[in-house]
């Protein structure tokens, strides 16, 4: 969605990345990429305590929507109050595809969002094309996984074949979440 709006040359305050502090190491990579290759301000945020400290505090989260989700939807929403203050008409962007439509309409924003990916009537596919054609390829990452969807590595509402696959591509992501949490160990 950023590299379509940017070459459509679309006015952008800021790229937000929130940091769940459990990324892929493909996706942390991919990141530092977008903040060398565009010029744009790059803002990272994440929950105050942490995902970690959530984690301990409340277990896994649920699989039909945790505290997480809850956690970086809060988060977003304070950042974007923050901004609003001085520029009260920015309009949020979200990257949902047109395969996703049944998700923006399930949003209950509190002030008008765009869905640019949706707008332009781009896909899943044709946007993991556009990206790999100008030379971000999420280090492969995609061509791996099964369900070529690619969320925090212990997320709970993976599917079996995408855990066997961060087994078998990422054995040392598997340690890391046993050592988080004995029933994180279990959802795996
Ligand atoms: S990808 Fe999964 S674990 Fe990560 S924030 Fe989203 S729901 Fe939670």
């Amino acid at each position: 969605m950023l590299l379509m709006m940017v070459e459509r040359q679309e006015r952008i305050h800021s790229i937000v990345y929130f940091d769940t502090e459990w990324e892929f190491p493909e996706i942390q990579e991919h990141i530092r990429k977008i903040e060398r290759d565009i010029d744009i301000p790059f803002v990272r945020v994440r929950h105050w305590a942490g995902f970690e400290f959530l984690l301990k505090r409340y277990g896994p989260p649920h699989p039909s929507g945790g505290w997480c989700t809850a956690a970086k939807r809060d988060v977003l929403v304070k950042y974007q109050r923050m901004v609003r203050k001085r520029n009260p008409d920015i309009v949020p962007c979200i990257g949902f595809t047109v395969d996703e439509k049944h998700r923006a309409k399930r949003m209950q924003e509190k002030w008008p969002v765009r869905y640019p990916l949706i707008e332009y009537g781009e896909t899943e596919e044709s946007c993991l094309q556009y990206c790999y054609d100008r030379g971000y390829d999420f280090g492969g990452i995609y061509d791996w996984m099964p369900s070529k969807r690619v969320s925090c590595y212990c997320c709970p509402k993976q599917s079996n074949a995408d855990r066997a696959a961060i087994r078998k591509h990422h054995p040392e992501l598997v340690s890391i979440a046993d050592a988080q949490s004995g029933q994180m160990a279990m959802e795996f």
